[in-house]
Order: C-alpha cells, then structure tokens, then sequence
C-alpha cells in the first residue's frame, strides 16, 4: 500500500513540475493567441451586414440584384422569398392569387441554378468546333 502511495505522489510531483515548467510557454503562447483571436472575432460580425437582396422575374430564370423590370418581359421584378400572382400582385407572406391560386415564391437561387444549367447544355454545342483546333498540324 505504501509503494501505491509513492507511485501516485511521484506521478503528482511530476505533473506538477512539468506543468510549472509548460507554464511560462503557455502564458507566453496565449498572449498573441488572444490578441489574435479577438479580431478574428469581429471579421465575420463585419462581413454580416452585407445581404444581397435578390429580384427575379415571375416569368423566367431573370435575375438582378437591384428592383427593377425584366428585359425580356418587361414585367416588374419580384423581391427574391416574396409571393407573386400571375396578374403581377406581390405579398410578403403567402396567399391565394385573386383567381384562385395559390401565390408562387419567387426562388431566385433556383432560378440562377437553371439558368447555370442552360449554360451548361449550351456548352457542348461550342465544344465541337474547338475540338479540330487539338488537332491541327502544328503538334508534329
Ligand atoms: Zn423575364
């Protein structure tokens, strides 16, 4: 019994030698760790305030960052979550059209994503004619 009682206080010795030792580092080290760590702190509290509210027109993948008509349809474009009636009527919160439907919430992001995917499927048909450009005489 008296040897566990050694064993356990050299192990509590050595532990707190070697945390006396680790502490003028640690004390050392966590200064510029805290300093560092404060305006970390605050970039992403700066980078907030910065919402992009997007406007999407009801009729196509048209989509601005700025209130305003779409070049194609010349209807009014409607605020990125907003509610919308074919007849053009917005509202914040969801409804019923004065036909009878229900209101569609302009999605914008799904609309940005179909309009990458056209991109996208208009992409290969330009393909074909860069291909002959590999294979010209120049690589000999
Ligand atoms: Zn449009």
């Amino acid at each position: 019994m008296k040897n566990l009682i050694l064993v356990i206080a050299a192990v509590c010795f050595a532990a707190i030698v070697s945390a006396q030792n680790a502490t003028p580092a640690a004390t050392n080290g966590a200064k510029p760790a805290s300093a560092q760590a404060a305006p970390a702190a605050t970039t992403p509290a700066t980078a907030k305030p910065t919402p992009v509210s997007w406007y999407g027109c009801p009729k196509c993948d048209f989509t601005s960052q700025k209130e305003g008509k779409c070049p194609t349809h010349a209807t009014a474009l409607v605020k990125d979550r907003a509610y919308f009636c074919e007849d053009g009527s917005t509202s914040e919160k969801a409804g019923k059209c004065k036909d009878g439907k229900d209101m569609a919430m302009m999605d914008c992001k799904a609309k940005m994503m179909s309009a990458r995917a056209k991109m996208k499927d208009a992409k290969p048909a330009s393909t074909p004619a860069a291909a002959p450009a590999k294979a010209d005489p120049a690589k000999k």
